[in-house]
């Protein structure tokens, strides 16, 4: 049967029949990584049921395999709610104070993750690359390993990696982000998440070899490596382009009568620094009284995970900050900030994104972070907006001609934001236009190929690599 690529990620994003799904970040990724190529996209159902028999279910649509699995309401809650977005979440974002660490969510995850070797190992066959996404998967290639499938596989983290007096925090960490070693390739978003691993890594045992990129641990050889993951870029410039004609974005432009559109877009998180970017907006109002009623900040905010306690408590306490600066400054045809929870389609957004003025990407920490990738590819090149852009996004390392703030200092973020709206027109399209580039070069494309082709050097076996070169093309 030829080369298959497998991949493998917690959810499965299967859009509904006849109609499109609307993907977030990693399922973009995956349907690049699958476009062209023959393979399967591997993982849970979404269905959490009391009683499941987890038999694997087999789903063809728009030309890709899915297949996945449902688990009970005990396995999502340990795993899932628990240890991964309770554990492993806060602490790789470098918040060990929010971390809530049970042993029996920690088996939860071990076990889920055995589930997810076993159903899977029934399909792996010898040929097959195996390429696992994200936090909930760490242990999989360990339990992959002891079954016996002796296949190249590749982890990718989506999310950043924190250095290593954090990573300790982690209890069992060892055996943990250890089990990384089992891997044959381990990818992260930057370099700085790369080295922080590595040096993890060298701290606990592990042997680096002379190129610095692959390490030995108990007798395994892994590689390390940096893909930053990018956007379709070409093909989300086209969408910005059409949804700007959108009765839905010449609607919106017409309620702002005229003012300038500052625009938000991220997940109810706290990772995601929204009161310390509405506090900033606070202080840019204070600031600069001859701005107010003159620019609109629109926060678009989708709730997430909401059965955690910690982001119940943001949502109650972003609501009443909102509350107090829109008493504070409103007026009976003004309202400074418009804060919204419900999620747009991927159209409404980029028809969104063309239409502001400024973008605030502000997190405290963020993996890559999409929405400052697409807001600057959904820009208008002749009238672009200006990207206010966190130091501690992995965006920042490729997005310099952003406005690079530190999220943590609102004055800062103010001053950033009153440039950003009096920026000249010169500068906006030069800044635009570098960033652009880059992501036209850098698209999801290229990073799925790097990734993959990396892998594939990294597992040379007699006749392997013939099968990958057709698999994923020239691996220049
Ligand atoms: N998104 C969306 N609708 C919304 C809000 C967000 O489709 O109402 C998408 C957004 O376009 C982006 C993704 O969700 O592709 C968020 O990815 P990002 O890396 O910024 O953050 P994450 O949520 O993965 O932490």
């Amino acid at each position: 049967m030829g080369t298959r690529l497998i991949i493998v990620s917690n959810r499965v994003a299967v859009p509904e029949a006849g109609g499109n799904a609307t993907p977030g970040g990693l399922a973009v990724a995956v349907k690049a990584a699958l476009k062209n190529r023959t393979g399967l996209w591997f993982g849970w159902s979404g269905k959490a049921q009391d009683e499941t028999d987890s038999e694997p279910r087999i789903i063809e649509r728009n030309k890709i395999t899915y297949v996945v699995i449902d688990i009970s309401t005990h396995d999502f809650q340990e795993y899932y709610n628990g240890f991964a977005n309770r554990v492993l979440w806060p602490i790789l974002h470098y918040r060990v104070d929010l971390a809530e660490f049970s042993r029996a969510d920690l088996s939860g995850y071990m076990r889920v993750n055995r589930l997810f070797a076993d159903k899977l190992g029934e399909l792996i066959e010898e040929d097959d690359v195996i390429w696992v996404h994200d936090y909930h998967l760490m242990p999989l290639a360990k339990e992959l390993r002891h079954r016996g499938h002796a296949n190249p596989i590749g982890f990718y983290l989506h999310i950043p990696c924190a250095p290593p007096d954090i990573l300790v925090a982690l209890p069992r960490h060892q055996e943990i982000l250890g089990s990384l070693s089992f891997y044959d390739l381990v990818g992260f978003q930057t370099e700085n998440d790369r080295d922080n691993f590595n040096h993890y890594l060298v701290s606990h045992g592990a042997q680096a070899g002379r190129d610095g990129t692959s390490f030995t641990l108990d007798g395994r050889q892994v590689r390390t490596g940096a893909f930053p993951v990018g956007i379709e870029t070409a093909a989300y410039a086209r969408l910005a382009r059409n949804a700007a004609r959108s009765d839905f974005v010449r609607e919106f432009e017409e309620s702002l009568a005229g003012r300038k559109l500052v625009l938000g877009v991220d997940r109810l998180d706290y990772s995601k620094g929204i009161l310390h970017r509405i506090n900033a907006f606070d202080r840019f109002l204070e600031m600069n009284p001859n701005w107010r009623s003159r620019v609109t900040f629109l926060q678009i905010t989708p709730r997430s995970r909401a059965d955690i306690q910690e982001y119940a408590a943001i949502e109650d306490e972003v609501t009443t900050l909102v509350g107090r600066i829109n008493g504070r400054y409103g007026e009976a045809s003004w309202t400074p900030i418009r804060y919204v929870n419900r999620s747009y389609s991927r159209t409404a957004l980029a028809g969104l994104y063309r239409a502001a003025n400024v973008a605030l990407v502000t997190p405290l920490r963020d993996g890559m972070n999409l929405v400052a990738k697409e807001f600057v590819a959904a820009q208008d090149a002749q009238d672009p907006g200006v990207l206010i852009l966190s130091q501690f996004a992995g965006a920042a390392a490729e997005l310099d001609r952003a406005l690079i703030v530190n999220p943590h200092e609102s004055e800062g973020v103010a001053a950033a934001l009153k440039r950003a709206l009096d920026m000249p027109i010169d500068e906006r399209r030069q800044r635009y236009k570098k960033m652009f580039d880059h992501l036209a070069h850098n698209d999801i494309e290229r990073w799925a190929k790097n990734y993959l082709g990396t892998l594939a050097d990294t597992r040379q076996r007699p006749g392997l690599l013939d099968g990958l070169r057709t698999l994923f093309g020239s691996l220049a």
